[in-house]
């Protein structure tokens, strides 16, 4: 047997269910905050991840599933979607002097080490605004990821932390710092680390090696680079975020993995689900339209990490019904079958939202019931001769002995079912 690529998981119909939930509780909230739907390829070439994400992140070192399609270009699986979204709003005129508010969702790709919350196809869905320059907006898109934390249950779980890594400019002068710092003794670095002081100097301050916490010690401290816009920038999202009353702490070692941020940048944790700790994590991005080939624009945007918010959604509420069906029809004679369908159809017109499930197979009566109730169906109808006609329907519920069995007239048995 072919079994599934490591780290692809199957998701299963007794966990779509859940994955629904929490997909459409987060979709209504962004719908709340008027943010529109965007769709993207799955593929986009591999020069737009190497450009947009940067060629020294971990992501595009050792994470992308690249490929060669067949007339040689290189392609890969997108392993984010921030890259592709501001391609495609680019691409169709749709960042030049206008305002963009939009949301992703779907699968990403990264080559990673698999385990509990963390896999090499997983979901986002992300948030992204264009054209805003201030720290409003900023302080909208926390609260939008606010609120779906709010909608799905799981706000008590969740922890914001937030810091600014200023222009980058700042950035730059702070690298140079780092680097000079680092230098004389970079023997004494972890071999990672080593590496990135010459690609990508700043990711080290993420490093969990003890050995190089302790040597960054004495280095230079990012908050003392940031400019006074920056900071001021900085100061009116905490006000912000102060007035709507969304708790956060700052965090200033706080540095995110991708290239492109400036300013603003934020994680959402959780301790609830061990190392896999990031639920969700942005910032600001204003450099990345125009290293993309566009005319500079401020962009500030999120990704939410679904797979572990359904982790922590199955904590905050263990138990959801899994019923298959709501109604279940039973054809207790094979030249019904027509009827039958007839009937299915027009219940469905009748009765929004319900799951109607029509036996097929044939089968005696008792078997069909057995059939129901393993569907955990509320009602089944049996539709036998006396109902050809379809002027009076036979309803047992199959949870309330009370109601037990009975025949009625079209329009009391549809009210019976839409209570
Ligand atoms: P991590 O530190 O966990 O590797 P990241 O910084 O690489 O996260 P981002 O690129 O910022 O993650 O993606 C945003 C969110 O997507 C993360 O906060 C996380 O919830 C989720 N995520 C990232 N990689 C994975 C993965 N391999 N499996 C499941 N979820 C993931
Ligand atoms: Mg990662």
């Amino acid at each position: 047997m072919v079994k599934a690529v490591r780290g692809m998981r199957d998701i299963l119909p007794e966990q779509t269910r859940r994955w629904h939930q929490v997909e459409r509780s987060i979709l209504a909230t962004l719908a709340s905050h008027a943010f529109e739907e965007i769709r993207l390829p799955l593929l986009e070439y591999t020069e737009l991840f190497a450009r947009g994400v940067g060629e020294a992140t971990d992501i595009v070192e050792k994470e992308m599933y690249t490929l060669a399609d067949r007339d040689g270009d290189s392609l890969s699986l997108r392993p984010e979607g921030t890259a592709s979204c501001v391609r495609a709003l680019q691409e169709h005129g749709l960042l030049y002097n206008q305002t963009q508010r939009v949301h992703y969702s779907g699968p990403m790709f990264r080559y990673e080490k698999p385990q509990k919350g963390r896999y090499r196809q997983f979901y986002q869905i992300g948030a992204e605004a264009y054209g805003f320059a201030g720290p409003d907006m900023d302080a909208e898109l926390l609260l939008l990821a606010w609120d779906c934390w709010h909608a799905l249950g799981i706000q008590d779980r969740l922890r914001l932390e937030i810091n600014t890594l200023g222009s980058s400019k700042d950035r730059a002068a702070y690298r140079d710092a780092l680097v000079a710092y680092l230098e004389p003794i970079q023997g004494q670095l972890d071999e990672d680390s080593q590496r990135r002081l010459l690609t990508n100097p700043m990711r080290i301050l993420d490093s969990k090696k003890p050995e190089t916490q302790a040597l960054l010690e004495g280095a230079p401290r990012l908050p003392d680079f940031v400019d006074a816009e920056s900071r001021e920038h900085f100061e009116k999202l905490q006000q912000l975020l102060d007035q709507v009353g969304i708790p956060y702490r700052v965090n200033a070692n706080l540095v995110r993995g991708l290239d492109y941020y400036t300013r603003t940048v934020f994680e959402w944790l959780t301790d609830d689900l061990g190392a896999q700790g990031a639920v969700c994590a942005g910032g600001r991005y204003d450099g990345l339209v125009e290293r993309l080939g566009g005319r500079p624009t401020p962009a500030v945007g999120f990704a939410v990490g679904l797979d572990r918010v359904v982790l922590l959604h199955e904590l905050a509420e263990p138990k959801t019904a899994f019923a298959p069906a709501d109604i279940y029809i039973c054809v207790l004679d094979e030249s019904l079958m027509g009827t039958a369908m007839a009937l299915s159809q027009r219940l469905r017109s009748h009765l929004e939202g319900q799951r109607i499930r029509i036996n097929i197979g044939g089968g005696a009566l008792k078997k069909q019931m057995k059939r129901a109730d393993a569907a955990q169906a509320n009602w089944a109808i049996l539709l036998g001769d006396d109902e050809r006609d379809l002027g009076s329907l036979t309803l047992k519920h199959l949870r309330n002995a009370e109601f037990g069995q009975q025949r009625l007239v079209w329009q009391q048995a549809l009210d019976q079912l839409n209570d």
